[in-house]
């Protein structure tokens, strides 16, 4: 086990993270996922990771949380249990090794909870035990060490992003003809950005910032990024560290007060931005968070543009976040039909999408991970290599259930609302010589809208 290995595992802080993150978190949602599950194992198959293994299954992953419960909280396992097995107090070392291994296998996607018949979101009983895993330092560091820079906000002194925000920014000046409006308080739109974005595709901010411009909003952008991928804390399980960066972006859409945020990226930002950030402040925002699908979909059915579609077969794929955790299903579609006569579903989408097996826990492409390190600096030993390398056999195995769908609608571009999508979808469609490019929907959008004469 690659992040077992890593570094002896602390027994003792593992007791007490289990202790102080699991056992205090058990609220009646929770308990409801840790004692309905009929093992009748309907989850498994909408997993992204059960065809790397059936050990990945959801039920299984979870089953850590339920013998933790168990010998708690039943009588059973507080007897037999304990005696025969399906019910542990703490984990061993083997135990804890899995543990590390598990959490780093669920992208807390929600497919399993839609196939459940009692209804079960396992993925967020294994993001309990992400949080366990990172209270009791399982988790690879260059993982814990990109979350802490921006924890931190050093991520601003660094020149990489520093040179790279201010290369967007000109870029955009460019694309408009004029100066990017920045830091303007109550626009309609705040254009939100992370430094991730601006790296993985500056191109669609770029055509983002045109499409505002061109229909005249009344729009402004940020001059500064308020983190890595905010709060990236989330996806590793530092529930304290993502706080201190919640508070930070808050207080900065606050200070800014537009009608709407609006997001490219359709990933856990989406939901930890609208949702789970109000949630934990225990505010009520002003604004409204959209994704820019859910903008433009809007202003196209307003009649404030027209699209002038292509002729070519596109397909959809529904970023989990945005699709199954949010419900925005309907919004990227009307742009789609727009773009096209032949849009095409994939084989499953909407609520039944399957997972690209990147993004919350799973990670991101082991390979863009490594070039973030590198360009930062930061040394990858031996065991995070090893850990990182273990991440892409999921990701070619669900990149072929993927790929398979999109060559069986035959489309030429698959379009979708999410950089990590992008990133391994693009990775599979490359790895199978599959012939359909993967972008994001502006990418396309960008140069089919035509202002309507009023
Ligand atoms: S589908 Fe639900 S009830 Fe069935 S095994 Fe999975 S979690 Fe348990
Ligand atoms: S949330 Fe998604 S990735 Fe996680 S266990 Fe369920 S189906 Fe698998």
């Amino acid at each position: 086990m690659a992040v077992a290995e890593q570094e002896a595992i602390n027994l003792e802080a593992l007791k007490r993270a289990i202790d102080d993150v699991f056992y205090s978190q058990i609220d009646s949602t929770i308990l409801y996922y840790l004692q309905a599950c009929v093992n009748c194992k309907a989850c498994e198959a909408a997993c992204p990771f059960t065809p790397t293994s059936l050990k990945y299954s959801p039920v299984n992953k979870a089953e850590i949380a339920r013998q933790l419960y168990r010998s708690r909280f039943t009588v059973w396992g507080k007897t037999v249990g304990r005696v025969i097995g399906g019910s542990k107090k703490y984990l061993t070392l083997e135990e804890a090794e899995t543990l590390a291994d598990y959490v780093w296998h669920c992208t807390n996607c929600g497919a399993c909870m839609f196939v459940c018949p009692m209804a079960i979101d396992s993925g967020a009983l294994i993001d309990l035990l992400r949080q366990v895993s990172f209270k009791a330092g399982l988790t690879p560091k260059i993982y814990a060490d990109i979350v802490q820079l921006e924890v931190s906000g050093k991520y601003w002194d660094i020149p990489l992003f520093k040179e790279g925000w201010s290369n967007l920014i000109s870029k955009m000046k460019e694309a408009i003809g004029k100066d990017v409006p920045l830091d303007k308080k109550n626009s309609e739109v705040l254009f939100y950005a992370s430094i991730y974005e601006a790296m993985v595709y500056p191109s669609v901010l770029i055509k983002t910032a045109k499409i505002l411009d061109t229909l005249g909003k009344d729009w402004t952008f940020m001059s500064k990024p308020l983190g890595i991928r905010p709060p990236a804390g989330l996806v590793i399980g530092d529930k304290e560290g993502a706080l201190t960066v919640m508070k930070r972006v808050y207080e900065y859409f606050t200070e800014m007060s537009p009608k709407y945020v609006m997001l490219t990226a359709g990933g856990f930002e989406y939901t930890a931005l609208r949702y789970t950030m109000h949630e934990v402040l225990k505010v009520r925002p002003k604004y409204e968070v959209v994704h820019v699908t859910e903008l433009l979909a809007k202003w196209y059915e307003e009649k404030e543009f027209e699209i002038e579609p292509v002729d070519e077969v596109i397909t959809w794929h529904d970023p989990c976040q945005l699709g199954r955790r949010s419900g925005v299903f309907e919004a990227p579609r009307v742009l789609m039909r727009a773009l096209s006569k032949k849009f095409r579903e994939l084989p499953s989408h909407g609520v039944n999408s399957f997972c690209c097996s990147r993004g919350g826990g799973g990670c991101g492409v082991p390979t863009m991970t490594e070039n973030m390190a590198k360009a930062l600096g930061m040394p990858i030993s031996e065991k995070d290599k090893e850990f990182l390398d273990s991440t892409l056999k999921p990701l070619i195995n669900a990149g072929k259930i993927k790929v398979d769908e999109i060559n069986k609608v035959k489309a030429s571009q698959v379009l979708t609302g999410c950089p990590v999508c992008i990133e391994s979808i693009g990775f599979a469609v490359d790895y199978y010589h599959a012939n359909a490019k993967v972008n994001h929907i502006i990418e396309l959008l960008a140069d089919r809208i035509r202002v309507s004469k009023k």
